[in-house]
Order: structure tokens, then C-alpha cells, then sequence
């Protein structure tokens, strides 16, 4: 059995910059959840299908073949044998997601696949119920907050440097919607693990809360 860091939170709170810090520092696996079902909403999306269509969806996920491989040390996600990491990371595909992860089969594939993933590795695995239900044994847990002003400053700075334009008014009120759904599903609704520990990174730099973290893993390897 390996280590496990679970980190959870809102859109845009910095999880996925924070845990490949973490994995990068202690030689763990940085697995994405979000890009998972990113992939996933992309099939949905290329299929036609209705995202409000939930039982198009969860009959239709079933084809969809989602395989995670490692090129130094960087995630790549492959739906039916393509690399989709330069398509999934657009607003868009963000809040398509949120839309069709609440499907009862989307979520037991991809959690299959995370826990697989998960099983004999030393992981950091960042998303919206991985704390709660895919590693609920996770040594380490830790919900990661932002304001929502904040997490939307960061998203607009990192869609404008791929060359996107956007307007962060639009961003703010998205994600704050995005939250919304992903904290009101009947289906492993976001929300923290009784056992984790909040960290608000509004006002911390990416070191600082990767230190903390990193903090929390010696104290509870050492304890
Ligand atoms: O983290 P990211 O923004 O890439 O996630 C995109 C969407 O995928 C989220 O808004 C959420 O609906 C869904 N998601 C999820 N469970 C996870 C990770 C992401 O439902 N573990």
C-alpha cells in the first residue's frame, strides 16, 4: 500500500498547482482527477449528447476509453487512444464537466480507474470527493479553499497566457455557479472530509501551502 494525499476544494483553489509541487518534492504520483471527467465531458460533447440527457450519459460513458499514462512525470489522459491534454482545459470543457460528472456510471468508471491508479503507489490525487470517497484511508487530507475573487484572478491570468480571451467578471460568476453544482449533487457532492484540514490559500504563495502540506505528512508519518 502506498501514501496518500488527498486534496479537495472549489475550482480554481490552486489543488492541481499545489499537489504536482508536493508530488515533485516527495517523488509521489500527481494524479487529476478533474481531467478525467474534462475527458469524459469532451466525449459527451463530440457525441451530441444533451448534457441534461442523464441517461444518454451514463449509457454513453461506457464507450468512452479513458487511460492515464506518465511522460516525465507529467499526467496524460488518452480518450479512445488520444492524447486530449491540449483540448480539455478550456472553460468550456470546465463547465461541461461539472454538468455531466454528477452521472452515477461516469462516476463509477473514473473512480475505478483513480482508485487503480492509487493502489500500490505513493500518490497525491487532487479533486472534488477524494478525501470523502475515493481514498477515504488517505493519510493526509486537506480541503483547499480560495475567495472566489481570487480563484477567478487565477484562472483568467492562466487562460489569458494560452492566449484566450476572457472576461473575469464571466470567470467569477461561472465558477461560482460550477461550485454550486459540484456542492449540491446528490452523487459525492464536494464538500470536506470530516478529517481534513482547511487550508484558505487566498492570501499564501504556492510555496507556503505546499510547505504546509508537506508539514502535515512528516507530523503524521512521524506520529
Ligand atoms: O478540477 P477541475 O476543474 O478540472 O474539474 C472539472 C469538473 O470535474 C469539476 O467542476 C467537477 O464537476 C468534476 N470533478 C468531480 N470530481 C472530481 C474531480 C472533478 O466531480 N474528483
Amino acid at each position: 500500500m502506498g501514501y496518500k494525499i488527498a486534496i479537495d476544494g472549489p475550482a480554481g483553489a490552486g489543488k492541481s498547482t499545489i499537489a504536482k509541487v508536493i508530488a515533485k518534492k516527495l517523488g509521489f504520483i500527481y494524479v487529476d482527477t478533474g481531467a478525467m471527467y474534462r475527458a469524459m465531458a469532451l466525449f459527451i460533447m463530440n457525441e451530441g449528447i444533451d448534457p441534461k440527457d442523464a441517461e444518454a450519459i451514463n449509457n454513453k460513458c461506457k464507450e468512452a476509453d479513458i487511460t492515464i499514462r506518465y511522460e516525465n512525470g507529467e499526467q496524460i489522459v488518452c480518450l479512445n487512444g488520444e492524447n486530449v491534454n491540449s483540448l480539455i482545459r478550456t472553460q468550456q470543457v470546465g463547465n461541461m464537466a461539472s454538468l455531466t460528472s454528477p452521472n452515477k456510471e461516469v462516476r463509477k468508471k473514473l473512480v475505478e480507474l483513480q482508485q487503480k491508479l492509487a493502489a500500490d503507489a505513493d500518490v497525491v490525487m487532487d479533486g472534488r470527493d477524494i478525501g470523502t470517497c475515493v481514498l477515504p484511508d488517505a493519510e493526509v487530507k486537506v480541503f483547499l479553499t480560495a475567495g472566489s475573487r481570487v480563484r477567478a484572478e487565477r484562472r483568467y491570468k492562466e487562460l489569458t497566457a494560452k492566449g484566450e480571451t476572457c472576461d473575469i467578471d464571466i470567470i467569477e460568476k461561472e465558477i461560482i455557479e460550477r461550485d454550486h453544482q459540484d456542492m449540491t449533487r446528490e452523487i459525492s457532492p464536494l464538500k470536506a472530509a470530516d478529517d481534513a484540514t482547511f487550508v484558505d490559500s487566498s492570501y499564501m504563495t504556492i510555496e507556503e501551502v505546499a510547505d504546509t502540506i508537506i508539514g502535515m505528512v512528516s507530523c503524521n508519518k512521524e506520529g
